[in-house]
């Protein structure tokens, strides 16, 4: 639901999105002058106030928790002039300048738009799955790979991204359990030869995780898994499990607005931010299936809000 009555408010930037690269956007471009206002939706902060320990963020040389540095760069972009909103926006409009964002309770326009509204990874439903995320259950191998080390380690996924966090794994891992739900990996050659010919390594075929067993404070201790083709149930005991079935970028406002690639990741220029809408740029994660860590997405906000801050000052005096 949208409230069409609000009245519009005009800025010269509005960015979408809270987490690392939409904070970063809103610290340069604040730092610039640009009194940006940064929406957002419930989830403040995005993927990294789903994690416990950031340990790869440089200048926290003893790690932070993810939703402490999400709040720390809040912090630090409101210090410099950035109002922040919680407001879901639910219809963007591109065609034309101004921009127009209608939010569920307040409409918006901007002169330049930066989107950083990130990427949402895809579950696979088990029970207890969302409760021991960051106790033992992750989507993110770089991330939280190193907590689990000598440990046993369960990934689940067929794809690309489920084998290369499983090759990735096995630095830390003891001993790893590959679950996929058929016979075949989706991967590509090179990765599926990786995995199948690396002896810490175990295929689990044709099963399914129904559920995760462990408490919060334990952290986890098994799988019930059931096979796909006999239904049959059997558990498996491990430290960790890694959901690797992909990723889904949030780029849905923008569908026949903007150039984005067959799995809906928003395409730009390359070694670029801008979009082929000029004063629409794109930062972090729904743009990027490759990295996907905190701090490459901070640095696309920066090159985001950068360019933003040159293109206004070349068309808006
Ligand atoms: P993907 O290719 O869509 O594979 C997802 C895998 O997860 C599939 O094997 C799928 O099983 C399984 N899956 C999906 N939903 C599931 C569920 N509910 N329960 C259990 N399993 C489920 O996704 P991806 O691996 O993230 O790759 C996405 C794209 O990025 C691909 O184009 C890939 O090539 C690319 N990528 C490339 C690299 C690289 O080159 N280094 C790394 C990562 C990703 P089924 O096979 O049965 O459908």
């Amino acid at each position: 639901m949208t409230n069409p009555t609000a009245p519009v408010t005009h800025h010269k930037v509005i960015i979408l999105g809270s987490g690392p690269a939409g904070l970063t956007a809103a610290i340069y471009t604040a730092r610039a002058n640009l009194s940006p206002l940064l929406l957002h939706g419930p989830l403040a902060g995005g993927q990294l106030t789903t994690t416990t320990d950031v340990e790869n963020f440089p200048g926290f040389p003893e790690g932070v928790m993810g939703p402490e540095l999400m709040q720390l760069m809040e912090k630090q972009a409101s210090r410099f002039g950035t109002t922040v909103v919680v407001d879901t926006v639910m219809k963007a409009d591109l065609s034309r300048r101004p921009f127009t964002l209608q939010g569920q309770s307040g409409s918006y326009s901007c002169d330049s738009l930066i989107i950083a509204t990130g990427a949402a990874p895809k579950y696979i439903g088990a029970k207890n799955e969302r409760e021991l995320l960051g106790f033992g259950v992750s989507t993110c191998a770089t991330c939280d790979g190193a907590f689990f080390r000598n440990k046993v380690i369960a990934v689940v996924g067929g794809g690309d991204s489920a084998c290369e966090e499983a090759s990735f794994l096995t630095r830390f891992a003891s001993k790893l359990y590959l679950i996929h739900r058929r016979e075949n990996l989706r991967a590509s050659k090179i990765m599926q030869d990786r995995v199948l010919s690396n002896p810490k390594i175990e295929m689990v075929w044709n099963k399914h995780v129904v559920s995760v067993e462990g408490s919060k404070k334990d952290g986890v201790t098994g799988l019930v898994l059931e096979d796909t083709q006999t239904k049959e149930t059997s558990t498996l005991a491990t430290d960790a499990l890694f959901v690797a079935i992909g990723h889904t970028p949030n780029s849905q406002l923008f569908v026949e607005q903007l150039g984005m690639d067959s799995n809906g990741y928003l395409l730009h220029e390359p070694n670029s931010a801008s979009t082929r809408v000029p004063g629409v740029f794109v930062c972090g994660d729904v743009q990027d299936h490759v990295f996907r860590q905190a701090i490459t997405a901070a640095g696309s906000g920066c090159m985001a809000a950068i360019e933003a801050e040159r293109w206004l000052e070349s068309h808006h005096q």
